[in-house]
Parts: structure tokens; C-alpha cells; sequence
């Protein structure tokens, strides 16, 4: 059986990765979506375990001591971690795997697992971004604008990406995340 690939999708907060990869799950529901654990308050409509583990501050730093994270990262004054134990069994299971993380996890991940394939999500402008941020009405005017310089920093990095996906509309950016993973295993060495 051939083992599943990790693809890591990051972008800018607010840019609709969730919408997106919910729908691709939606079409591919044999890849597995790595449950992230965070320090931060759920939303609206955010269930734990689903969209991610909850966690107060004690229980990450006991998570991180444990060396149960893959990578950890602070975002704009919470924190963020992949737990290990899943990812593998997924993919010795053959399952592809995705994970929905921001650089500093994506660089973590990248330098333990050179063979991740990296996918940048961009949206068409940043008035775009700026307004689906606000309009998400989640976080505060303070907490939009520190995500918006911190998505002017992960802009800058989106070259160091494989691939590199604008979020013009929903559906053809899952059209082109499937192109990807299909090409990803149309590769020699898969063969
Ligand atoms: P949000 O608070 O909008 O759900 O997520 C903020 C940022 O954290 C997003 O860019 C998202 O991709 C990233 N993120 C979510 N889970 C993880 C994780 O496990 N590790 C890292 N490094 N970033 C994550």
C-alpha cells in the first residue's frame, strides 16, 4: 500500500482556509484533517475536538513537555500545536494528511519531514482580506489589524511555498488544491 502524503495549507488568517479545506474534505473525506490544539476561546459555532482541542494555557505547556506537538507556535498572543500521535497512523494507513498551520509550524514541520508539500493560500487583495476579516466579526479591531501585519509578514514568505493557491472563490480553489494532490502522486517516485 502506498503511505499518505502530509500537505501543510497556510495563509493568512481570515483568507478562508477553513471554508476551503472543509469543502475538500467535504469531496475527499478519505484524507485525514489534523485536529490542531490551541489556547484560544472557541467561536461561534467552533466544537472541540472538530475544529480544534481547547486547551487552557497549563494543559499546552504539559502537552509540550510531553513532546506530544509535531511543531508549536504563538499566533498573535495564543498558541498553537499539531499533536503527533495521529499523523502517522494515518498515513501508514495510506491516508493522505493536511494540516492547516501558519509558517513558524510550517517551517517546524518542514525541517523534521523534508517531504511535506507546502501549499500557500493567497487572497485576491488585501482590501478582500481586510474585509472578510471584519466581516468574520470574531475578533476585535485591535486583534484584525495585528492579523493583518502578521499576514503581510506570512505574505513575504509564500515563495519559500510548492505551490501557491489565490482564494478567488471557493470552488476553484479546491479545484486547484485536488489538481495538486492528485499531481503530488503522479510523481515518479511514487511509482
Ligand atoms: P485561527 O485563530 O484563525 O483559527 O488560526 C490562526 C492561525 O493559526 C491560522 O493561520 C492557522 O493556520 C494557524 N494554526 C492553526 N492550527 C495550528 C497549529 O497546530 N500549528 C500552527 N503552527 N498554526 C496553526
Amino acid at each position: 500500500m502506498q503511505k499518505g502524503k502530509t500537505f501543510i495549507v497556510s495563509g493568512p488568517s481570515g483568507v478562508g482556509k477553513s471554508t476551503v479545506l472543509r469543502l475538500l474534505l467535504d469531496r475527499k473525506p478519505d484524507i485525514y484533517f489534523s485536529v490542531s490544539s490551541t489556547t484560544r476561546d472557541p467561536r461561534p459555532g467552533e466544537i472541540d475536538g472538530i475544529h480544534y482541542h481547547f486547551l487552557g494555557m497549563d494543559t499546552f505547556q504539559e502537552r509540550i513537555a510531553n513532546d506530544d506537538f509535531l511543531e508549536y507556535a504563538e499566533y498573535v498572543g495564543n498558541f498553537y500545536g499539531t499533536p503527533k500521535k495521529n499523523i502517522d497512523l494515518a498515513m501508514n494507513r495510506g491516508q493522505d494528511v493536511i494540516l492547516d498551520i501558519e509558517i513558524q509550524g510550517a517551517i517546524q514541520v518542514t525541517s523534521k519531514r523534508p517531504e511535506v508539500v507546502r501549499i500557500f493560500i493567497a487572497p485576491p487583495s488585501w482590501s478582500e482580506l481586510e474585509r472578510r476579516l471584519t466581516e468574520r466579526g470574531t475578533d476585535s479591531a485591535d486583534k484584525i489589524q495585528k492579523r493583518l501585519v502578521r499576514a503581510k509578514v506570512e505574505f513575504q514568505t509564500a515563495h519559500t511555498y510548492d505551490y501557491f493557491v489565490i482564494n478567488d472563490s471557493v470552488e476553484s480553489a479546491v479545484r486547484e488544491l485536488t489538481a495538486i494532490i492528485t499531481a503530488e502522486h503522479c510523481k515518479p517516485t511514487e511509482r
